[in-house]
Parts: structure tokens; sequence; C-alpha cells
């Protein structure tokens, strides 16, 4: 069992990136910081000071325990085909990496088949003791807090039981090392003095608890109403919001304006609920989604009679949504006949059905929708201009995502639970560097792209792991064009520019590098683009920004002898 080595750790070093210029450092896909080991003391002593010794040493604790887990879910990606061990040894390995202190394994058992667990780990150049030492002076028990949680935690998840760590020797007792072991929590008997420290429960939990109560309760006498299924924490969707919850108290007629996907549906239906006619019906109709020819049947029903074909008397939209709210979403594509009759529904108050001779008196209130500009329909005639001025008394805008990117995590953790029910599925989340993927997207089709790829993003993840750039966009996407990783002396080093934004001045740097001439870089950039253009010596030209005249004079400069 002794004798353990590690493997070579160039796969995972090969996962930290920095991206300067960005502001960003990767591992994997996660962000990581380097951070001041200073700070980090700061931190750990105003802890200490405010909350005390034993809720210090938890929050620490439950810290590293977080990182550990996360590291935990890299050990399986990376070292998924070789050995349990070697796959095992990522902790310690990316311990080191990350620069909390230095692990030397010194027995190691573990089958997870059989949840069989021990370890016994001896620890250098240990981060918090050091900075417990120089803050404190030596101690009387062992401080490594967070590292003991990141053992655990990256244990446990390893393991997929909980696997306590005991730090049983520390430097800052007076001993020449740190040393851990390990064993499931079950096997230790003196376990409940610890797993409190891996608890999430604590007086400045519960206080916070009894906070959010408090403030549920004020909202709760705020306003009494059912809260609405609109997601958003962003100002143009909270502008949004609060114009549609002014709305509701009223009788309005409501124009939703916005692009396709933005949830316009969503909204009149909040409006609805928010509003007096909740307890009544809520009908809504796709305008476009109608032949001409049976729009107005559809909104206004039509008596028996009326055409051939129309057997029976039928009730239309508007006497369904009697009492309640009818949505009528693409208004835009309403033909100017149904508009007439449906400006003169506005005016009244009451409908007249397809053949019939008498009117009926209903009460309904109208949200409308377009994501087309109605004001440049009327100028076109395709659009009354009165039904137009009776609609936009009380337009509200609905913004497109791109205008409210910072509402992308509120929106997934809603679809992550809709989806997951649905499918019957959990994943831990989304990954940071997924998260900044979708943030950069430029999202053309809206909250409803953005729920599609979400979905595909939930079947594709593994279960119970995170969603990865991969599992949502279809191609291969380069996000930070311009990185660097570190080899294997610890230095910083050029990577492959994979983007064309940004990646010039490594590209540039990769050339000069390489050792290749200017001449023969221009031959090799003129092949490959008239391999690229499959052979077509104009398509080539039109790839390199040149005309076909200088592409010949640049092959021909080639062929002849220098
Ligand atoms: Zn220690």
């Amino acid at each position: 069992m002794n004798d353990i080595r590690y493997p070579q750790n160039n796969d995972l070093r090969s996962l930290v990136h920095f991206c300067a210029e960005k502001g960003l450092i990767w591992l994997d896909e996660n962000r990581m910081i380097l951070m001041h080991v200073a700070a980090l003391a700061e931190l750990r002593k105003e802890l200490i000071n405010s909350v005390g010794i034993d809720q210090a040493r938890r929050i620490l604790t439950r810290m590293g325990y977080a990182s550990g887990v996360r590291d935990a879910e890299l050990a399986k990606k990376i070292r998924s085909g070789m050995s349990l061990k070697d796959a095992f040894v990522v902790g310690p390995q990316l311990h080191m990496l990350e620069g909390m202190v230095h692990v030397t394994p010194i027995e190691l058992d573990c089958d997870i088949e059989s949840g069989r667990f021990y370890g016994n780990f001896l620890w250098e150049n240990s981060c918090e003791a050091d900075v417990h030492v120089r803050e404190y002076g030596h101690a009387e028990h062992p401080v490594c807090w967070m590292e003991i949680g990141y053992a655990s935690g990256y244990t446990s998840a390893f393991m997929r039981r909980f696997i306590l760590f005991k730090e049983v020797e520390c430097t800052a007792t007076g001993s020449n090392h740190c040393r851990i072991v390990g064993k499931p929590v079950e096997e230790w008997p003196d376990a409940a003095e610890h797993t409190p420290y891996y608890e999430a429960d604590s007086i400045v939990g519960r206080m916070l608890e009894l906070r959010s109560q408090v403030d549920a309760l004020r909202a709760s006498l705020e306003r009494n109403l059912p809260r609405p299924n609109l997601i958003g924490a962003s100002s143009g969707f909270r502008h949004a919001y609060t114009l549609i919850d002014k709305a509701a108290a009223t009788q309005v007629t409501v124009l939703l304006l916005g692009e396709t996907g933005v949830g316009k549906e969503r909204f009149a239906r909040a409006l609805h609920e928010m509003s007096g006619r909740a307890a009544g019906p809520f009908v809504a109709i796709n305008c476009a989604a109608l032949p001409h020819d049976l729009i107005e049947s559809e909104l206004f029903g039509v008596e028996k009679g009326a055409f051939t074909g129309a057997q029976v008397s039928r009730m239309g939209k508007f006497e369904r949504a009697d009492g309640g709210t009818l949505f009528l979403d693409e208004i835009g594509e309403l033909p100017l006949a149904a508009q007439a009759k449906l400006l003169r529904v506005l005016q009244e108050g009451e409908i007249e059905r397809l053949g019939d001779e008498r009117t009926r008196k209903i009460n309904v209130r109208l949200v409308a929708a377009t994501n087309v500009d109605l004001q440049a329909a009327v100028k076109a005639g395709r659009f009354r201009s009165d039904l137009y001025y009776r609609l936009n008394v009380y337009p509200v805008v609905i913004p497109p995502l791109r205008e409210r990117l910072s509402d992308i995590p509120l929106l997934i953790e809603s679809m992550l639970q809709r989806f997951g029910a649905l499918h019957g599925k959990r994943v831990a989340g989304i990954t940071d560097k997924a998260l900044r993927a979708l943030k950069g997207y430029a999202w053309p089709g809206n909250i409803r792209e953005l729920e599609n790829m979400i979905e595909r993003g939930m079947i594709l993840a593994p279960q119970n792991e995170w969603i990865e750039i991969e599992h949502l966009f279809a191609g291969p996407q380069d996000f930070e064009a311009v990185r660097h990783g570190i080899d294997a002396t610890g230095n910083l080093a050029s990577e492959a520019p994979g983007g064309s934004e940004g990646g010039i001045e490594a590209l540039c740097n990769q050339v000069i590098n390489t050792g290749i001439g200017l001449d023969d870089l221009e031959q090799v950039l003129i092949q490959h683009a008239v391999k690229q253009s499959g052979g077509n010596l104009s398509g080539a030209a039109r790839l390199l920004g040149i005309t076909r005249p200088q592409l010949n004079y640049r092959l021909k400069k080639r062929e002849s002898p220098v």
C-alpha cells in the first residue's frame, strides 16, 4: 500500500488557463482567482474575531469542502480511464497545484464499490498553519480547517459517501508537519465532535433564516396576491414588471411589445393573475397561427347556418374569455376585416357572432402583443390606425434577453427545476465557464432559445453532474481566444489561439516562435485558402481579401526560380 507515486500532472496543469486580457483564470470550467494569502489571513482573523473560533472553523471547513467537491468532479472527468488510485490522487495533486499545501501519501486504500476507504497523508507547507501561527502563535489544536474541509469534501464526493478527515498532527501545534487521516464517518468513534463543522445549521444561519422569514412576512403583508410566475431582477425586467403591476389594478387594454421569445404570453398571464379577473378565464390565441378565413369565427364565434359547414353554433374566444382576459398574440397579423370587427368590439363592449343578428355584451380585458412595428404597418396600410391608437394606450416593452443578461442565472435556476421534474433528472448546476458563455451570447431567440439550450444541456449532462459548455452549444466554441497555461517548469506558457477576436497578438507570437519565414507563411496561407475553397482560386482570393490577379501573382512568384 505504501510507495504511492503521483502520475505526471500534465493533465491537471493543462486545465489551468490564464486569460489576463479578460480578467479570468480557469481550472477547466471552474473560474478561479489568484488571491493573496494575506487576504485570506485577514478574512480568517475577521471571522475568528467576529463570530468566534468555532463558527470561523465551521465556515472555513465548509469553504474547503465546497472546493474539494468541485475538484472531485474534475478527477472523475480527467482520469476516468486510469486506476482508481491515480484518479484519487488528483485531489492531493490539485491541492498542491492550487498552492494550499504539499501532500505526501503515506497510506491509501479505497474501493468505491464496497465504500471502503482509509487514507493517511503527510502535509507540509500548510498555508493555513502558516497564517494562523503568524497571527496567533502556536495553537492548542490543529488549525488547518479549510484544508481538512477540502480533503473531506474531495474524498466524500469521490467515494460518494461521507469520508471524514481529521488532522492528527499540525505544525501550528508544534509538530514538524501536519498529518491527516480519513475514514468513513461511521468508523470514527468521536465523529460527533467533528461533523458539526460540516453542517450549514448554525447560529448565523438561523439568524439569517429568521431575517428572511421576517422579510417574507413583510412582503406578504404588503401584497396579499399570489406571486406571478415571472422571473427576473434586472432593471429592464423590473421596469416592465412595474408597468404590468400598475395595469393589473385597472381595466386598461395592454399592448405588449418585444421580440420573439421574450415571454410575452407569460407577462400577459401574470397580468391576468395579478388582476381582479384572476378567478376568470385566461384565453390566449395566436393570430399568426390561424388561417385568415377562420380567424373571425375563432374570435367572435359563429351562428348555425352562417356559412356552409357551420352546422352548429359555436362560441368565439371573446365569449370564452368573458369575465377574464383575452390574449391576442401577433396582432399585427390580423387581417383588415377582422381588425374592423375587433375595433368595434373594443368600442362597444359587445360582440356579434358570424351570421347572428343579435349582439352579446362581454366583459373582457384585452392584452395584445406584437413583435412587428405596428406604426410601420399602419403607414404601409396593413394595420388600421384607429385600432392602433385604441391598442396603444398602455404599451409595455418586454426587453430582449441580451438587455437583461444579469437575469440569466435566475432564469436557469428555475428552468433546471422545471426540466428536472419533467425529465426526472437532477444536475448539480451549470459551470462558471458555461454560465459565462451564456452571458456572452447574443440570444436572437431570447428566453425561448435559452430554454431550449438549457433543456438540451440538462439532457446531455451526466446525472448529478454539471452542465458544461459542450452540453449547451452544438458546435465547438472558444470563448477565451487568448490564454496561457502553465508549463512543466511552472511558468506561464502561450497556447494556440483558438478564436479570432483578440488573438492577433498571440497568433503573431506563435508564428514568430515557429520560425517560419514571411514568404513561406504567405504560401502556406494561400495553399490553405485554396484547399478550403475546394481548389477554387476566386474563392481562395475572397477568403484572403485580395483579388484573383493578385492571388495569381503571388502564386507565380513562388513558382518562378529565385
Ligand atoms: Zn495543520
